[in-house]
């Protein structure tokens, strides 16, 4: 195995490290430390990397699909290999605590296996008559990846399986917060495919929407917020560019009244915490029956309160902090209009702002668990997603009122019902207008399912045979063995 150097980071162009004229950092979220330099990719950096990514398309495309996919998994068993080394790297671009870089490291090769263990294969749809129709799958051409820092490396990885399986190329382009382990995901994925096929590009706010409007780009799968996938689309009209858009959640769980209270408020707070909020399908509206919403409160305060917060590096922390200063102030704005708005905060708040100073940590961007009982559902914490630590409770009577309640987003990427009564609460499952719907689980997601948002939560899908579709165009190929006259 080679060993991966996490001290330099360039543009990966060609098969080669390309370096930019002028680089930029990110800081470390706990401490605001700089990070290491990283490029500052102009248009021309962009222009190179598409052209390398044409270059490399019809050998790729033309590679076996068995082929590809041996290729993706040596490459993923390689990514396990260098674990500590990405993990660490994570640590010190999200924020995110060491065990949970660690899984999101471990998780990929799994993940990937399972999405690689999809074919899409041709299809003879019609053999009758002296025709025969054959659906075929083929690659779009080339792909820009663009993501976002809360699950660098494993939402990086994804869109790299989806291409390369399909036959695609891609230009990579990670977030400017934590571009880090995306460039060297990349640097080692160099290691399997020939060059051209998996390129990235890092940059400033200026080089997604190059992407987006980049006449040498046939397809963008872009993960990020609702506001931004708005943009996205609205630039690759212009240019008719296939779009795949995973964006935002407003999650509800709904709580029945016969749950175990204690376990259900724990894994309430797992998912509402894990990750300091910051994941698209955390719960983000919980509505708990009113006969047990005293006792559910406590119970997940209760739970709440073991989550550690603190620098990613130390032992024993559950939360880091958020990912950067722009989303601090976002959590913190939304802590100002609960004030105004109502709702009674049970837990954490803006309290974090002194605490950390106190504590000598007030560099980082840590913000504690908060829990804010009863706003209204015309709230902006009830309609917006805050993408932090933060989540409120709402109290529901009667079944058609909460799903009703549930649905009443412009969002619809998950939900769960928790309960012991499964033909009530998949009942209640069945009637969310949401692209996952856990029964007693939240977030758990298989790459052969397919997982996407309906409504402003996106566009397509990522994952499972729709997922893999998603990056092909679809051909019906007829074919008639025998010409006759028609006169
Ligand atoms: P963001 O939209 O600010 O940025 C995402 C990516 O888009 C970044 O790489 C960014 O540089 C790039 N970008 C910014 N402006 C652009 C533009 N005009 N054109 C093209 N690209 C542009 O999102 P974020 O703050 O990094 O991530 C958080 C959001 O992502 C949350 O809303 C979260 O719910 C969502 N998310 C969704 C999923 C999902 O699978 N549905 C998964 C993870 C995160």
């Amino acid at each position: 195995m080679m060993e991966l150097n996490f001290n330099t980071f360039t543009n990966i162009i060609n098969g080669k490290k390309s370096p930019t004229a002028k680089t930029r950092h990110s800081v470390n979220p706990s401490t605001k430390e700089p990070n290491p330099p990283v490029p500052l990719s102009t248009k021309e950096d962009l222009d190179a990397a598409v052209s390398a990514a044409r270059n490399a398309l019809t050998g790729w495309s033309e590679t076996a699909w068995d082929d590809r996919k041996d290729a993706l998994l040596k490459f993923v068993k390689a990514v396990t290999e260098n674990k500590d080394g990405f993990a660490g790297m994570l640590v010190k671009e999200q924020g995110k605590p060491m065990m949970f870089a660690m899984s999101e490291v471990a998780m990929v090769e799994g993940f990937i296996a399972g999405l690689a263990s999809i074919k899409l294969e041709d299809e003879v749809v019609v053999d009758e008559g002296g025709r025969k129709v054959i659906k075929r799958y083929l690659p779009m051409g080339v792909a820009g990846g663009i993501v976002p820092w809360n699950f660098p490396v494993v939402l990086m990885m994804i869109k790299i399986a989806h291409a390369v399986l399909t036959g695609n190329t891609i230009v990579c382009k990670p977030s400017p917060f934590t571009p880090y382990t995306g460039l060297k995901l990349v640097e080692l994925a160099q290691q399997f495919f020939p060059p051209g096929v998996v390129n990235a590009v890092s940059g400033d706010d200026n080089l997604g929407p190059w992407m987006t409007s980049h006449p040498g780009i046939d397809k963008i799968s872009f993960t990020g917020s609702s506001a931004t996938g708005r943009k996205v689309m609205e630039s690759c009209s212009r240019t008719l560019k296939r779009v795949t858009l995973e964006l935002g959640g407003k999650d509800p769980a709904i709580i029945l009244p016969d749950v175990d209270i204690p376990v259900v408020a724990s894994q309430i707070a797992f998912y509402s915490f894990f990750n300091s909020g910051q994941i698209c399908v955390a719960t983000k509206r919980i509505f708990v029956h009113s006969s047990i919403a005293k006792e559910f409160v406590s119970a997940l305060v209760e739970a709440s309160k073991t989550l550690k917060v603190g620098d990613g590096m130390e032992q024993g922390v559950f939360m880091g902090p958020v990912n950067n200063e722009m989303q601090y102030d976002k959590v913190m704005g939304f802590m100002d209009d609960i004030k105004r708005e109502g709702g009674e905060v049970v837990m954490g708040g803006d309290i974090g702002r002194f605490k950390y100073k106190e504590k000598g940590q007030k560099s980082g961007f840590f913000i504690d668990p908060t829990i804010v009982v009863n706003p209204k559902d015309s709230s902006r914490i009830m309609k917006e997603e805050p993408f932090g630590p933060i989540v409120p409770v709402v109290t529901w009577d009667d079944e058609d009122e909460v799903v009703r309640r549930a649905n009443d987003t412009d969002m619809g990427l998950g939900a769960s019902v928790w309960g012991k009564d499964l033909e009530k609460a998949e009942r209640i499952a069945r009637r969310i207008e949401a692209g996952s719907v856990w029964i007693n689980e939240h977030v758990f997601s298989l790459p052969v399912a397919p997982f996407g948002g309906w409504k402003g939560s996106g566009l397509g899908v990522e994952g499972g045979r729709e997922g893999l579709v998603g990056w092909c165009n679809v051909q019906s190929l007829y074919v008639r063995p025998e010409v006759k006259s028609v006169l």
